[in-house]
C-alpha cells in the first residue's frame, strides 16, 4: 500500500490470447475469485483488454463484476466509413468499450504506431469520450545510454498537444513499461521503477494542474511474487499486466497486492 489517495488500478493486457475457450474460463474462474472475496470501487479499479474481437463477448460475460474492458487498439480515422479492418472510437463508444490502450511498445515497434498516429488515435478517443491508458517506456540499449528519463518525459509531452485539461482530469492514465521487462521476465527493480514513476509525476505536474491525481501504472513481467513490493512503492498506482493475466489466480492475486 502506497498512502497515495489514487485509487489504484490493475489492468490485465491479453494481447493476441487466449482462445474462446480458454477466455470463457477465465472469467469463469475470476468471477468465483471476486464472489469469494469482493474487490471494492474504492480499493482497486480492475479492466481485462481481450481481442478485439471478443470485446462485447466478455464484457458480456464480466457484466455485474467491476471488472472492466479495455480495447487494445482504436482506429486513428473517425466515425464510419471506408476504412477496411479499423474500429473507430466513436463505434467502441457506441458499443459501450469506455477504455483504450494507446502506445503500447508492441504497437509503437511492429505496427507504425509513430507519434503523430498516437496523437491522432489519443484526439479521437478523447473526443469520443474514452479513458486511455497511453503506454510509455525506454528500450534497453536507451536504459543503458543512460537515456531513459529523457525518452519517457519525452513521450509524455508527445500527447500534450491533444490533451486538454478536462482529459488529463478524468481521462488519461500512464503507464510506464520499459521495453526490456516486457514478457522477459525480468521486472525493473521497485526501486528503479519508482525513480521514473517519480519523473513521470514531476513531468505531469508540469504539464497539468490535475498532474498529482492521475494514476501511473507500471507494466513490465509484474506477477504475484513482486506485486506486493511494486504496490508498496509511492508513485506506482497500479499494474499493467500482460502474461500474469491470463491466469485468472495470478491476475487475482495481484489485483489483491494493489487492493490492501
Ligand atoms: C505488457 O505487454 O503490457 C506487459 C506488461 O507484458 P508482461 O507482463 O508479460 O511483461
Amino acid at each position: 500500500m502506497s498512502g497515495s489517495t489514487i485509487v489504484p488500478w490493475v489492468v490485465g493486457n491479453w494481447k493476441m490470447n487466449p482462445t474462446r475457450a480458454a477466455s470463457e474460463q477465465w472469467t469463469k474462474e475470476f468471477k468465483q475469485l471476486l464472489q469469494q472475496t469482493p474487490i471494492l470501487a474504492e480499493q482497486c479499479h480492475l479492466a481485462i483488454a481481450p481481442i478485439s474481437l471478443a470485446l462485447s463477448e466478455i464484457k458480456h460475460q464480466l457484466s455485474g463484476t467491476p471488472v472492466n474492458v479495455v480495447t487494445q487498439d482504436v482506429s486513428r480515422f473517425a466515425g464510419t466509413g471506408a476504412f477496411t479492418g479499423e474500429i473507430s472510437a466513436d463505434l467502441l463508444a457506441d458499443y459501450g468499450i469506455q477504455y483504450v490502450l494507446i502506445g503500447h511498445s508492441e504497437r509503437r515497434e511492429l505496427l507504425g504506431d509513430e507519434p503523430q498516429v498516437l496523437r491522432e488515435k489519443l484526439k479521437l478517443a478523447l473526443k469520443a469520450g474514452l479513458t486511455v491508458i497511453y503506454c510509455v517506456g525506454e528500450s534497453l540499449e536507451q536504459r543503458e545510454q543512460g537515456t531513459a528519463e529523457v525518452v519517457v518525459l519525452q513521450q509524455i509531452c508527445d500527447i500534450a498537444s491533444v490533451v486538454a485539461p478536462e482529459h488529463w482530469e478524468k481521462q488519461i492514465i500512464v503507464a510506464y513499461e520499459p521495453i526490456w521487462a516486457i514478457g522477459t521476465g525480468k521486472t525493473a527493480s521497485a526501486q528503479d521503477a519508482q525513480s521514473m514513476h517519480e519523473k513521470i509525476r514531476a513531468g505531469l505536474l508540469q504539464l497539468t494542474s490535475f498532474g498529482a491525481q492521475i494514476a501511473i501504472l507500471y507494466g513490465g513481467s509484474v506477477k504475484p511474487e513482486n506485486a506486493k513490493e511494486l504496490a508498496a512503492c509511492a508513485d506506482i498506482n497500479g499494474a499493467l499486466v500482460g502474461g500474469a493475466s491470463l491466469n485468472a489466480q495470478s491476475f487475482y492475486q495481484i489485483v489483491e497486492a494493489f487492493a490492501q
